[in-house]
């Protein structure tokens, strides 16, 4: 790959400097129920709900002006498209958010709050990618990938930086993995400070694509089913240029969790630090909860990555 087809700590310094405006600075909370120095990086806290405006921020003021005018689109399980259709609102530009039909309502009302025009096509994410390249040939919108695309995988580095930041002798960070690029962006900057910190990524067992890909050493494309981890589904793409390989370089350990297993890290969050957060963000201490890892008295950091979720799961697990 030549330069300009890479991400590079440059790159990730600019985005963090395009996107100050248009995001929060989200804390590092002190967790000692889950050891002794673990803390939680709040993404969650962001308007929107989560850390997808990062990438899409620093994609979408990446565009020239004739791009922005033109529109934009994506295909997204929900936070990503929220990302997309909040910035669109404030930047003043077209944007059409593809979906699938397992999307839940609650991120489906919001994005058409937002001003954006939603799409619903078929049962997976690949389906509603393929209207999005549709509108891209037909109406010259641009697509702005959930993941895969370096300006995005950039944005979502941020967080790494922000981390080194406040933690400068981190040794952990667990990390949710869906189509990686939150764990491609903050593994690529804190391997780069200090390649001796450990990575962690965790997907649930049901439908993870990007760990069943490493195992096979091949772009998998598997079934969604449900989960409370709804925004880890989605594949990462036949055509996958940086994510897949940024994963399988950086990653020390990908650990699955089961329902239960992320169930109680959302009851966890909410009781202990009264957030209600979803499924896909409360996993990253749910492998601390179900003991798949023991940070000890380690330096280490759980990406709480999200808070979208229903009222009516928050309730559910709360039971349990
Ligand atoms: C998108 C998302 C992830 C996973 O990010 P990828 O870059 O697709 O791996 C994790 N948590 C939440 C809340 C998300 O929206």
């Amino acid at each position: 790959m030549s330069v300009q087809d890479q991400v590079t700590l440059k790159k990730v310094y600019e985005a963090a400097k395009r996107i100050k405006p248009y995001i929060a600075v989200t804390p590092l909370w002190h967790s000692p129920s889950l050891g002794g120095n673990v803390y939680l990086k709040m993404e969650n806290l962001h308007e929107i709900g989560a850390f997808k405006i990062r990438g899409a921020a620093n994609k979408m003021l990446s565009l020239t002006t004739a791009d922005q005018q033109k529109g934009v689109t994506t295909f997204s399980t929900g936070n990503h498209g929220l990302a997309v259709a909040s910035l669109a609102g404030e930047l003043n530009i077209r944007a059409v958010i593809c979906i699938s039909n397992r999307v839940p309502d609650v991120k489906v009302n919001r994005l058409k709050r937002l001003g954006a025009e939603v799409v619903k096509v078929g049962e997976s994410q690949n389906e509603a990618e393929k209207h999005a390249d549709e509108l891209r040939r037909r109406d010259g919108l641009t697509v702005i990938p959930p993941f895969d695309d370096q300006d995005v995988i950039a944005g979502q580095g941020t967080i790494g930086l922000e981390l080194i930041e406040a933690m400068p002798d981190i040794e952990t960070v667990v990390i949710p993995v869906s189509g990686g690029g939150l764990f491609s962006g903050i593994s690529f900057v804190l391997k780069k400070y200090n390649p001796a910190i450990r990575v962690i990524g965790v997907s649930m067992e049901k439908s993870a694509v990007m760990y069943e890909s490493i195992q096979a050493g091949k772009i998998m494309t598997i079934p969604e089913s449900d989960t409370y981890a709804d925004s880890l589904l989605g594949g990462i793409g036949e055509n996958n240029r940086y994510t897949f390989q940024m994963v399988q370089d950086y990653i020390d350990d990908f650990i699955l969790l089961t329902e239960e297993d992320i169930a109680s890290g959302m009851a966890f969050m909410l009781n202990e630090h009264q957030c209600a957060v979803e499924g896909a963000a409360a996993i990253t201490v749910g492998t601390i909860l179900r003991n798949k890892i023991d940070p000890g008295n380690s330096k280490a950091a759980c990406i709480i990555s999200g808070r979208n979720v229903d009222t009516s799961v928050i309730l559910k697990v709360c039971k349990q």
